[in-house]
């Protein structure tokens, strides 16, 4: 059986250090002794230093992770930061592939591969979100979108044991409007099928698939219920210690 994952993808918040001990402190605490999910938290670049002491020092099993990375391992690259940078902040996960970087910040299918490959071959394991806007849904071009998004974000890639995909309708992210338990399997179970496809059956029996987009602690056993819903990417959620509980247990089988 796969076990679940839950992240909370922290986007651009919290907005002072106090405020991330606060939030990283009550989480930390709160999820003592919960081996049975695991467990991660992607704070902004700044933090990630900060987080990692912290987790040190309360011995968590709670993993780091970073919201975006580069393709290259150095030089002259202003403002961006390289895989071995993160890993040496402490990191083990770096989502990549984020629906607000590839719409907001025009990251091609392309260019996210390229971050895939840099960072896997670095050491990271990474989560790679994939998923189909309003109006992909309505014009029935969503199998088609997570196809394309799935295939060229891990062209070249030979080995996905250390990859995630979430699957995140952007429809769904952030607005409140979570997709049902069934779109949420069809999709990931089509997932799994391409990755079969892909590579193998039993890689892609393996496959993590988390769901995000609207996740809360009303809709996330039910979410998290679902055959091919192996854990869950949470946003806004995830900065209330309070909802981002109760959400990880949720994942407890
Ligand atoms: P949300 O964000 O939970 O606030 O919808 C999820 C995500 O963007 O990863």
């Amino acid at each position: 059986m796969r076990k679940k994952f839950v992240a909370g993808n922290w986007k651009m918040n919290p907005t002072t250090a106090n405020d991330v001990v606060r939030l990283a402190t009550e989480v930390i605490v709160g999820l003592k002794d919960e081996s049975r999910v695991t467990v991660a938290v992607c704070p902004p670049f700044p933090y990630l230093g900060l987080l990692d002491t912290l987790l040190k020092q309360h011995q968590s099993s709670i993993l780091l992770g970073a919201q975006n990375c580069y393709v290259e391992k150095d030089g002259a690259f202003t403002g961006e930061i390289s895989p071995a940078m993160l890993l040496d902040a402490g990191c083990k996960y770096v989502i990549l592939g984020h629906s607000e970087r590839r719409h907001k910040m025009g990251e091609s299918d392309g260019f996210i591969n390229q971050k895939v490959k840099a960072a896997l071959a670095a050491g990271l394991e990474v989560i790679l979100c994939v998923g189909e806007t309003l109006r992909e849904r309505e014009g029935n071009q969503t199998d088609a979108v997570l196809d394309r998004q799935v295939t060229q974000g891990l062209a070249d890639v030979k080995d996905i044991a250390k990859l995630v995909i979430a699957y995140e309708p952007v429809w769904a992210i952030g607005t409140g409007k979570n997709a049902t338990p069934q779109q949420a399997q069809d999709a990931h179970a089509f997932i799994r099928q391409r990755v079969g496809k892909l590579y193998s059956d039993a890689v892609a029996q393996a496959l993590l698939i988390q769901y995000g987009g609207s996740v809360k602690p009303d809709n996330a056993a039910t979410l998290l219920g679902q055959p091919d819903v192996d854990g869950a990417l949470v946003g806004g959620a995830a900065l209330k210690a309070d909802q981002f509980l109760p959400i990880v247990r949720a994942g407890v089988h």
